[in-house]
């Protein structure tokens, strides 16, 4: 759907280029203008959106996110343009219920077109009454407050072939409860060793089940490629291999669960660190640069640095504490205590675990260290 839109816009593009108008270029950007403007032209082109058994919203919504991908791109928010996208096992769509105009303020989750009828059971149009299964606890908090309205509803089909709705809820009120206040500072170095060590010592080691999901995952994706020779042997189109399309979903699903194991980890930590902190300083991260600079591509990605930064970003906004990123430069090779910067000559590398200040002699742990200079600078800035 969106790929039509982009084809079009894509082929506007090009005659942009043309220096010269002729009659029928122009006449040509305006039936491609208008196409990617009005649904009705765009479904006279396209007859298979045509079909009754497709949501109504779909291609409304589909538009939208078209629309807003531009939006981001031409405010400098993404880089690139809206690009073409490759046809996965993935798949997804959004819809929206309605409610009735008079009564919005009294929209609640059961009231819509679509949305919630009881908490076990779910009306999504084109597809009914479907049963769902989701966290308890969540459902049940959801369910406790007053007057939460559905916006969006995106129904998604994994690669593994589970099926998943996510709806977005509006409430007048914020969601979260607020935190009690704290009044501690923290600083912290990311680092390949450990996942981070603070200002005050503590290290948070990477998670062991992750390792073990990722064996698993290698296992499996070797038995993948050896079912795909075997199509490939027979003649059989991957897309129709029995077997091949069952280890592929098994693969799929591994794949999800390591995802999962490192999202839950790194909501776990960042969200210690933004309960029992105040004002948390972490170094700013330019991981393109890491990578070109480092030879651990691999375990800089896996560690998910970025994410980390993300969530502890967005998590320190909700929860109105502090969150401040450092440039990270000289951070290792600066003594703490006194501020010597050690020579080039003698600076540390990644092997030397602890090193003593040729100037004021005190006995430094590598990483704390860093993280003390960290939350050095942070509170300087802040201060500034
Ligand atoms: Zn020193």
């Amino acid at each position: 759907m969106s790929n039509e839109m982009i084809a079009c816009s894509k082929e506007i593009a090009g005659f942009g280029k043309l220096s010269i108008y002729i009659q029928g270029i122009t006449e040509r950007i305006q039936v491609l203008r208008e196409r990617i403007k009005s649904t009705t032209s765009l479904k006279a082109h396209f007859l298979w959106m045509n079909d009754a058994e497709l949501d109504a919203n779909m291609i409304a919504n589909a538009k939208k996110n078209y629309a807003h991908a531009w939006k981001c791109y031409r405010c400098g928010e993404t880089k690139n343009p809206p690009a073409f996208h490759r046809r996965t096992y993935a798949l997804t769509y959004q819809t929206n219920p309605h409610y009735n105009r008079q009564r919005v303020s009294e929209a609640t989750l059961i009231n819509g077109s679509a949305g919630f009828r009881d908490a076990a059971h779910v009306y999504v149009p084109k597809l009914g009454r479907i049963r769902c299964k989701g966290s308890r606890k969540m459902l049940a908090r959801v369910f406790s407050m007053q007057s939460v309205r559905i916006g969006t509803m995106t129904v998604m089909k994994d690669a593994g072939g589970d099926y998943f709705l996510s709806l977005q809820l509006a409430l007048d009120e914020p969601f979260v409860p607020s935190l009690p206040e704290a009044v501690s500072t923290i600083g912290i170095d990311l680092n390949l060793k450990n996942f981070y060590v603070d200002s005050n010592g503590r290290r948070v080691d990477n998670p062991v089940y992750i390792q073990r999901t990722k064996r698993r995952v290698t296992r499996a994706q070797h038995v993948l490629s050896r079912k795909a020779r075997g199509c490939r042997r027979q003649h059989i189109p991957l897309c129709n291999g029995v077997r091949y399309q069952a280890q592929r979903r098994l693969v799929a699903r591994l794949k999800q669960k390591i995802k999962r194991q490192r999202q839950d980890f790194l909501h776990v930590q960042t969200m210690n660190l933004i309960k029992n902190h105040e004002t948390i300083v972490a170094e700013q991260l330019d991981i393109r640069k890491l990578v070109h600079l480092r030879r651990c591509t691999k375990a800089i990605y896996e560690a998910s640095w970025r994410t980390f930064l993300d969530f502890l970003e967005y998590k320190a906004k909700r929860y109105r504490r502090t969150f401040v990123k450092v440039n990270p430069a000289y951070t290792t090779q600066q003594c703490s205590t006194c501020g010597y910067v050690l020579p080039t000559g003698q600076r540390l590398q990644l092997s030397d675990r602890q090193w003593q200040c040729p100037s004021c002699h005190v006995l430094h742990d590598r990483d704390r260290n860093a993280a003390c200079n960290i939350l050095q600078r942070g509170l300087a800035s802040l201060i500034r």
